[in-house]
């Protein structure tokens, strides 16, 4: 098989040591004499693996005893309507920045009063919305996203407001280093910076927890998550287990250096698109660009026609853009390298 460098924004590339062992584990996990698929969500194996994907998940974000770890399954739609079930009290805010903004804020309207404090729908997401510098009212939280994977915007700064934060972070966690003690919760679907689809890392501080805002069916309500934790239901034992070999390649590799690798290889790939008469960057305002989805368009059919072939050609897929924008969408998540990169932009440069 020739592998080919995959820049699609989820499910996306993973480390070829990752997959190594992954594979193996599909033989045989550990010498147990069964494979990791087999494997029982209520033994001693997994509940290692529980234990040191929790462990790993604190050391990355640097945080204590006073956050709760959660594996969980759903995607980020079910975070989307698991949020105000468990949290919405009177009202939320939330910052519609990015179409998966847009879809928890429609999820939340199913429970309660949604109230949208800023956003930038009018102008396609072009922007990241003007946020304002206060706000009034007694809100259970605000809810916004880290990274618009859609539309590549980011946040560099964090909205702060005297109200809990919670951030959706799919399409940016451990892509650097960030002060994750700012966040009263945070989750991140596996399939982008973390492992594969099927399970969803669920952050929460226990202060939080205690504001339960009603009674729900156990497999709603996160305490019980917590409680059982994380097994409540026959876990998603492969997903979690991928996503631990994740967990130890982020921590051997440092989020430092995952940090350093990721600002040059977004540097490059906006530089070479900015550069370029035929391609034009759909993010024009530098401070909001993402790190992670680059997206941009071709000034013609032919010149986006050209740029798909010969990507084809040269091994490279998953540069087509999101079916709501059209255009290119690259995306940088950790596996890609610098040299994967570098071969894009050669190509890029090559179109005329
Ligand atoms: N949030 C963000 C930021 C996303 O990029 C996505 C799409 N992968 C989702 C939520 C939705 O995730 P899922 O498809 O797992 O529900």
């Amino acid at each position: 098989m020739k592998r080919k460098i995959n820049f699609n924004a989820g499910p996306a590339m993973l480390p070829m040591e990752v997959l190594q062992e992954a594979a193996s584990a599909i033989e045989e996990y550990k010498n147990t004499g069964i494979s990791i698929l087999e494997t029982q969500h209520r033994g001693k194996d997994f509940e290692a693996i529980i234990e040191e994907s929790k462990q790993l998940v604190r050391l990355l974000c640097n945080i204590g005893n006073d956050y709760e770890v959660l594996w969980m399954q759903g995607g980020g739609r079910l975070q989307f309507s698991l949020i105000p079930m468990n949290f919405l009290l009177n009202r939320a805010a939330y910052i519609d920045s990015g179409h998966w903004a847009n879809q928890g804020i429609e999820s939340s309207k199913f429970i309660g009063e949604t109230v949208t404090i800023a956003s930038s729908r009018n102008i396609n997401y072009t922007k990241l919305p003007q946020l304002p510098t206060e706000i009034d009212g007694d809100y259970s939280y605000l809810h916004f996203t880290t990274n618009n994977t859609i539309y590549g915007t980011q946040w560099q700064e964090m909205p702060k407001y005297n109200i809990p934060l919670i951030a959706d972070m799919s399409s940016d966690i451990f892509s650097g280093k960030r002060d994750y003690t700012q966040f009263d919760m945070f989750y991140a679907v596996a399939q982008k910076n973390l492992g594969i689809a099927g399970n969803t890392l669920v952050v929460i501080k226990k202060e939080l927890l205690q504001h339960q805002a009603r009674k729900l069916a156990p497999i709603f309500c996160y305490n019980n998550h917590v409680l059982e934790n994380s097994i409540l239901n026959t876990a998603n034992v492969f997903g979690i287990y991928v996503s631990l070999l994740m967990l130890r390649w982020i921590t051997k590799k440092t989020l430092v250096q995952i940090e350093n690798e990721n600002n040059q290889k977004a540097q490059l790939l906006y530089d070479t698109i900015d550069n370029n008469p035929h391609f034009n960057a759909y993010i024009q305002d530098k401070s909001d660009r993402s790190f992670m989805n680059v997206c941009f368009t071709a000034n013609d059919a032919l010149i986006e026609e050209k740029l798909l072939d010969s990507c084809a050609e040269n091994n490279i897929t998953g540069i087509k853009g999101h079916r709501s924008i059209g255009g290119f969408r690259v995306s940088l998540y950790n596996a890609i390298t610098s040299n994967d990169v570098k071969k894009l932009v050669a190509i890029i440069n090559s179109i005329n």
